[in-house]
C-alpha cells in the first residue's frame, strides 16, 4: 500500500518498513518518501540487518561530504537505526498495553491474545466483550486528549508533532484491538498490527503531498500533516465501531458517537 521504489525482495522491505514505522529512522518525520539504504553501500546484500529506512534529505547526508568526511557516516546510520527500531518496538508494546488494558478487565496483551484465540466465533458471545470496549473507548480518548492538551498549548512545532504522533500510536492500538473482533481474512492475510501501520503511513503520505505542493514545506506541515492523520485515525475508529456494532439493539450508536468526540449528549 505504501509507495516505494526498490529492489529489495517485497517480503524483506515489507519487514523493514514496518519495523521502522514506514519512518526515517533518522529525522524521525512521517510521511515522507523514503528509501530503504544499504549501509554498507553494497545494494546485493539484502539482509535486515544492513538496511535502513531513510527519508530523501536524510539520504543524501549520507552521500555528501562535509568537514571531515560524510556527514551521516555507517556507525551514525546504524546508531540511528537501532535506537529507532527500538523505540518503535516500545511504542507499539505501550500502545497496545494501553488500548487492551480498557479491553474486558484483562491486564496484559498477551492474556487478552489467548483470550482472543479461545473465544469462540460465534457473534453472540462475542458481543458482550466487544460492547463493553466499545463503551470504554470514548472515556479512552478523553484521557488520551487530556494528558495531550498542554504539549499542544506549548506551541512548539516539535512538541507537538510529537504528541500527536503519540495520540496515533495509542490510537492505532485501540484499531488493533477492534481488528480482533474480525477473521484475519479480513485485512488482507495481514497482521493488524501491519496492515494500520500502513493504512496509517500511507495517511501520513497523503496529507504531506498535499500540503507540499512545491516540495519540502518546513516544520509547519509536520504539524498540520500530524493533525490530520490524528483525525483520519479517530475516523477509522469510528467507521469500525459503527461497522461493528452500530446496527445493533443494544448499542446507541449516535450517543456513542457524541461521547467519542467530546459532544454533549
Ligand atoms: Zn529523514
Amino acid at each position: 500500500m505504501v509507495k516505494i521504489r526498490t529492489s529489495i525482495p517485497s517480503d524483506l522491505a515489507a519487514e523493514v518498513l514496518f519495523a521502522s514505522e514506514t519512518t526515517c529512522c533518522v529525522c524521525g518525520e512521517r510521511g515522507k518518501t523514503l528509501q530503504i539504504h544499504h549501509i554498507d553501500e553494497n545494494p546485493n546484500n539484502n539482509t535486515f540487518e544492513n538496511l535502513s529506512v531513510l527519508c530523501l534529505e536524510c539520504h543524501n547526508k549520507t552521500q555528501i561530504k562535509g568537514g571531515f568526511g560524510r556527514i551521516l557516516n555507517t556507525p551514525l546510520v546504524i546508531k540511528y537505526r537501532d535506537e529507532w527500531l527500538k523505540r518503535v518496538k516500545l511504542r507499539r508494546n505501550l500502545a497496545d498495553e494501553a488500548a487492551v488494558k480498557i479491553q474486558v478487565g484483562k491486564e496484559t496483551l498477551s492474556e487478552q491474545v489467548e483470550t482472543v484465540i479461545e473465544m469462540p466465533i460465534k457473534h453472540t458471545e462475542l458481543k458482550e466483550p466487544l460492547l463493553k470496549y466499545i463503551n470504554s473507548l470514548p472515556y479512552f480518548i478523553a484521557a488520551l486528549l487530556r494528558q495531550a492538551q498542554p504539549k499542544w498549548d506549548t506551541g512548539v512545532t516539535a512538541t507537538m508533532v510529537q504528541v500527536n504522533y503519540d495520540c496515533i500510536d495509542s490510537l492505532k492500538g485501540i484499531l488493533v484491538a477492534l481488528a480482533s473482533y474480525y477473521s484475519q481474512k479480513q485485512f488482507d492475510n495481514q497482521n493488524p498490527q501491519e496492515y494500520f501501520s500502513d493504512v496509517i503511513a500511507s495517511r501520513f503520505q497523503w496529507h504531506r503531498a498535499i500540503l507540499e505542493p512545491y516540495g519540502p514545506g518546513g516544520t509547519i506541515v509536520n504539524v498540520i500533516c500530524s493533525g490530520s492523520v490524528l483525525e483520519d485515525t479517530e475516523h477509522m475508529i469510528e467507521d469500525m465501531v459503527r461497522a461493528l456494532a452500530g446496527h445493533d439493539n443494544e448499542f446507541n450508536w449516535e450517543n456513542w458517537l457524541k461521547r467519542w468526540r467530546g459532544e454533549k449528549i
